[in-house]
C-alpha cells in the first residue's frame, strides 16, 4: 500500500489527491479538496475529481502516485517495445506474462513469438509448439505427458493446471482461463474450416470405451464412432457445420470446460447446458 491509497472499512479504497495538483478548491463539507491540503476521495470517484479539479488524467495520476512509472518510464512489451495498455488506476497496466519469464508483453502473440525467437531458453515450449502444440502431440508421447493425460481424462477442471504451474508447464501459459477460452474458439474454427459451412454435420453424445460420457461434433458419425470405438452414441442435432460447431462451443462455455468428456454423474449438468445453448443458437 502506498501513501496515496488506503483501504477503509472492509473494502472501500480511497485515493489522495495531493495539494500540488489541485487547480481549484472544492468543499462540500463532506468532501474537502484544497490547494493547501489536497484531499481524500472514494476510489470510484477519482476520475471525476481528477478531471474537475486537476489537469491529470487517471493514467498520469497512476504513473506519478501509485507507481514509479513517472520516473522510470511506462512499462513496455519486452518483444515489440510497445507501451502496455493502461487499464485503470485500480489495476495499472495490463500485461501478458508467461510461465517461464519475468518479462511483460503487450499480447499473447508477443509472448509466444518471444519464446519462439529464443529456442535455447525455451526448449520445452518450442518442442511443444512445433510438434503441434496440442493434445494429439501429448497423447503420442504418453510417458512424457502422463500427468497431463491423466488430468485431461479425469475431466477434473482447470484448477489442477493452475495450482501446479511447474508440472503443467508444457501447456504454456500461466492463465488457464485464457487458455481454456482460446481452446474452445480454436476448436470451433478448426472444425468450421475443415469443410463447407453448409455441410450436413452432427452434434452427438456417446459412451466412450472408458465408460465416460462424451459429446462432440462430426461430419461423419459412423466413421467417428468407429474410430473411437464408442460403446453407443446418439445424434442430438443434425444441422450445418457452422451451427453444430457453434452449439458445441456454447455448451463448453456453459460447462466451463474445453474438453468433451464428463463423468456420467454430471450428465444432468450437460443436459442443462445443452438446453440453454440450443435456445441461444441462432
Ligand atoms: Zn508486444
Amino acid at each position: 500500500m502506498n501513501r496515496y491509497k488506503e483501504i477503509r472499512g472492509k473494502c472501500s479504497i480511497y485515493y489522495f489527491i495531493p495539494p500540488e495538483i489541485v487547480e481549484s478548491n472544492y468543499d462540500t463539507g463532506r468532501v474537502v479538496i484544497t490547494q493547501e491540503s489536497g484531499g481524500w476521495v472514494h476510489g470510484n470517484r477519482l476520475t471525476g475529481y481528477l478531471s474537475k479539479l486537476t489537469k491529470l488524467t487517471p493514467q498520469e495520476y497512476y504513473d506519478r502516485y501509485l507507481s514509479n512509472y513517472y520516473k522510470e518510464g511506462r512499462p513496455k512489451c519486452h518483444r515489440c517495445g510497445r507501451e502496455l495498455q493502461f487499464r485503470s488506476y485500480h489495476r495499472g497496466y495490463s500485461s501478458m506474462d508467461t510461465d517461464c519469464t519475468k518479462f511483460t508483453f503487450c499480447s499473447q502473440t508477443c509472448s509466444i513469438n518471444y519464446r519462439y525467437g529464443s529456442p535455447d531458453d525455451y526448449k520445452e515450449f518450442n518442442e511443444f509448439m512445433k510438434s503441434g502444440g496440442g493434445a494429439g502431440m501429448m497423447r503420442r508421447d504418453p510417458n512424457k505427458y502422463k500427468d497431463w493425460i491423466n488430468y485431461v481424462d479425469s475431466g477434473s477442471g482447470w484448477g489442477r493446471i493452475h495450482n501446479n504451474p511447474e508440472k503443467f508447464k508444457p501447456v504454456g501459459f500461466r492463465n488457464p482461463e485464457t487458455l481454456k477460452l482460446t481452446h474452445i474458439s480454436n476448436r470451433k474454427s478448426y472444425f468450421i474450416n475443415r469443410g463447407n459451412p453448409n455441410d450436413e454435420c452432427y452434434f452427438y453424445i456417446a459412451t466412450t470405451q472408458e465408460d465416460k460420457f462424451k459429446f462432440g461434433i462430426t461430419s461423419n458419425i459412423t466413421t467417428r464412432a468407429g474410430w473411437s470405438k464408442f460403446k453407443n452414441y446418439k445424434i442430438l442435432l443434425t444441422s450445418s457445420r457452422v451451427k453444430v460447431a457453434e452449439l458445441e462451443a456454447l455448451i463448453k462455455y456453459e460447462l466451463d470446460q474445453s474438453h468433451e468428456t464428463l463423468d456420467f454423474r454430471l450428465v444432468g449438468k450437460f443436459i442443462k447446458a445443452y438446453n440453454k445453448s440450443i435456445k441461444n443458437l441462432i
